[in-house]
């Protein structure tokens, strides 16, 4: 049995190349005592992995020369560990990789959920969590207030929307295609939705916020938070989880011009990591289970077939070609 894996192989410049990384066979590992092999089945690909290639963040840069790494969903195909079961449903930073071998640690078994195993990564984990908390508990919406979403048709945004909407929020979604415009108006009823690469952000923005902007949940940074800043109300709440403009950026750019705004409008702006919020993870999935059953909270998964094909899937991302989360299916579920 072989693992196919993905090694870092070069710190990337700008945007990724697929030569930063490199595609290796080896045995897959035997199960000693104590320990655990899975084979992975769904690889969650994410903005953040961008940073984790070049430099020490919140986690520790990837080493070079070594696999990938990756949070994916598996199956536990072998166990000398008593804490896991063949055939046992496990999550956990697996890495770019088919097969991975733990000692149990921060592998978690799937509690049983009525949703299927793609939802684990849509709807809940990393990207529900994100959402869930960043906007209830950062940006505390209130009924009737207006909340604008940067990268609103990925797979966090789309979300933050949506839970918005639950909350009695006013929404506006800021995207990069007529396409996904359009999906976030017709099928996920957000109030409106901004093309920012086709119509001009500030005019926008005037016409679909008219009472201006209670929370804006940051994506994307850079240009888009300086039109945003001018158009948020007194005591407004920006919670920041991300800016992805500027990741692949080689030189810093220059900041937002009008952070004075942050004053005169007594603005609260935070960011956070997920991981801040996962000891509460268990007051989030009933209730994003039963909105999604009511119909009122959907996603979409942007899917690619094998390993092979994972960093194209990943630059997807920063093109904005993905249509939702995106993931690679590793190897079939059963
Ligand atoms: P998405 O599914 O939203 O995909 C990324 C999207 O970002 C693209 O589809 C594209 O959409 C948009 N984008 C890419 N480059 C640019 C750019 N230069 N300017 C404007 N938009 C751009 O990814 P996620 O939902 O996984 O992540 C969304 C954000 O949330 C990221 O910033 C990520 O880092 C952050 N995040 C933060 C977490 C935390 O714990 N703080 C956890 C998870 C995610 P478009 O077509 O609209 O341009």
């Amino acid at each position: 049995m072989m693992n196919h894996q993905w090694v870092l192989v070069a710190r990337p410049e700008g945007l990724p190349k697929i030569s930063d990384f490199a595609w290796r066979e080896e045995p897959a590992p035997a199960t000693g005592e104590g320990q655990v092999l899975v084979r992975s089945i769904l690889l969650s690909l994410d903005p953040a992995m961008r940073g984790w290639m070049s430099r020490d963040t919140y986690v520790p840069a990837v080493p070079l020369e070594t696999v990938m790494r990756g949070g994916a969903i598996g199956v536990v195909e072998a166990s000398n560990h008593p804490g896991f079961a063949v055939g046992d449903q496990v999550q956990g930073m697996l890495g770019w990789q088919e097969y991975f071998l733990s000692d149990g640690k921060g592998l978690a078994k799937l509690p049983a959920l009525p949703i299927p195993l793609a939802a684990r990564f849509g709807l809940l984990g990393h990207i529900g969590f994100t959402a869930y908390f960043g906007l209830l508990e950062l940006g505390q919406p209130k009924d009737g207030e207006t909340l604008v979403v940067s990268a609103a048709a990925g797979a966090v945004g789309s979300l933050v929307g949506q839970i918005g909407k639950i909350k009695g929020c006013r929404v506006v979604g800021i995207a990069g295609s007529d396409e996904k415009c359009e999906w976030l108006t017709k099928e996920l009823g957000f109030d409106a939705a901004i093309n920012y690469r086709t119509e001009n952000l500030h005019k926008a923005l005037k016409a679909h916020c008219p009472k201006g902007v209670d929370i804006y949940f940051e994506n994307v940074g850079g240009k888009t938070l300086e039109t945003v800043l001018n158009h948020m109300n007194d005591f407004s709440r920006i919670p920041v989880c991300g800016m992805i403009a500027g990741y692949n950026q080689t030189e810093p750019e220059a900041g937002p011009g009008n952070l004075f705004q942050i004053i005169v409008h007594r603005i609260k702006m935070q960011g956070f990591i997920v991981t801040d919020f996962l000891p509460r993870a268990a007051e989030a999935v009933p209730e994003i289970i039963a909105w999604h059953a009511a119909g009122r909270l959907k996603y979409r998964l942007d899917v690619t077939d094998g390993l092979a094909n994972a960093p194209a899937a990943f630059l997807k991302l920063f093109d904005g070609s993905n249509l939702g989360k995106v993931v690679v299916q590793v190897s079939a579920e059963n």
